[in-house]
């Protein structure tokens, strides 16, 4: 009898004594991505999310050479290539989003996002001949997708994508069907401000996710979010921009115009189930404007939050009620 006690007590004992790791924090597509699993979190998880998101880095980047996205840029109008399933999942879905935002969404913006050096430390104002140059190779109908071979052709020579308004949102769906696998039950993913909360809390209480000020990005958060699992995405003027002659240019780009989207908006939040829709959408909202935009997310189905230079708030109307204003000076229109 005391043997067989002995034998269940020292597993038991040392499960009580396995302490959750300590949320994890790398700089990976570009930005700060931090994920915590809370009681669930443990090395060997983290070390597999932040592979997963390197292997999705590795794929989507336009900055290495070996990257997926250069190879198509290499073979622009000569041939078709074979990409990954992630690659194509996320082109194939990029056009979705291209369609239900009248091209406002773009996946080819990256001729304009390399004139304009948006990611890089070589950032500056192209020539009004450069933009003209670039503007013709922006049209996400000269993809061509075949999905029998997992093969895609960009039919113009020239033509480059740019994952950065979509991938971060991939990598976070990537990372939740682990957190499935894996069976966690709490945990909260923030690539970038990229965030996704995941599973119940363990008491029970719902998320609570902070919207920016536009404004004071550092500061305390505009908005309080309450929620039960989601994504929340932002696009914003503040994230990454350029400022010259007192112009401040940021890296939300009108391809109409090839120059940053200027109308009054400071940011766009979507909310929604699927963090790649939720990404796609925040920045294609944006392009669009609070009029149309807020009619398209409506017609879509998303939740979405479009803040103006006004200090006005805009809103669908559902998500109206799980927000809490924490600063003064800003009003709710609608
Ligand atoms: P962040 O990168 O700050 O999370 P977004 O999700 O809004 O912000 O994505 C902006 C990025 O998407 C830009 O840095 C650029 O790479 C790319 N981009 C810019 N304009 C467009 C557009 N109209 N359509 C698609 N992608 C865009
Ligand atoms: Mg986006």
């Amino acid at each position: 009898m005391m043997k067989w006690l002995f034998l269940f007590a020292l597993p038991m004992l040392f499960l009580a004594c396995t302490k959750p790791a300590e949320p994890h924090t790398e700089i990976v597509l570009g930005t700060v991505c931090t994920v915590n699993a809370f009681k669930d979190g443990t090395k060997a998880l983290y070390d597999e999310l932040f592979a997963t998101l390197s292997d999705i880095d590795d794929k989507f980047s336009t900055q290495k050479p070996y990257s997926e996205l250069v190879a198509l840029h290499d073979s622009a109008g000569i041939h078709p290539r074979t990409v990954s399933n992630d690659v194509f999942f996320v082109v194939q879905q990029a056009c979705h989003f291209s369609a239900l935002t009248d091209g406002a969404f773009d996946i080819t913006i990256g001729p304009l996002v390399s004139l304009w050096g948006i990611n890089t430390d070589h950032a500056r104002i192209p020539t009004v001949q450069e933009i003209a140059r670039a503007l013709p190779l922006i049209n996400w109908h000269h993809i061509m997708l075949d999905e029998k071979n997992t093969q895609i052709y960009l039919q113009q020579p020239e033509m480059s994508l740019d994952a950065g308004a979509i991938a971060k949102g991939y990598a976070a769906d990537a990372l939740v069907q682990i957190l499935h696998a894996k069976n966690v039950r709490q945990a909260l993913i923030d690539l970038g401000g990229n965030i996704y909360v995941f599973g119940k809390k363990s008491d029970g209480s719902p998320w609570r996710v902070g919207i920016k000020n536009p404004e004071h990005p550092y500061g305390t958060p505009l908005l309080v979010l309450t929620t039960e699992e989601t994504s929340v995405v932002t696009s914003g003027v503040y994230e990454r921009f350029l400022e010259q002659d007192g112009v401040h240019y940021h890296h939300i780009l009108d391809k109409q115009t090839g120059y940053p989207v200027d109308n009054n908006l400071l940011s766009v939040t979507v909310v929604a189930p699927s963090s790649l829709t939720a990404d796609a959408l925040s920045t294609g909202l944006f392009v669009l404007g609070k009029e149309k935009g807020l009619e398209h997310a409506e017609k879509i189905g998303v939740e979405a939050i479009f803040i103006d230079d006004s200090r006005t708030i805009w809103t669908t109307p559902r998500i109206r009620n799980s927000l809490e204003l924490l600063q003064e000076g800003y009003t709710f229109e609608k």
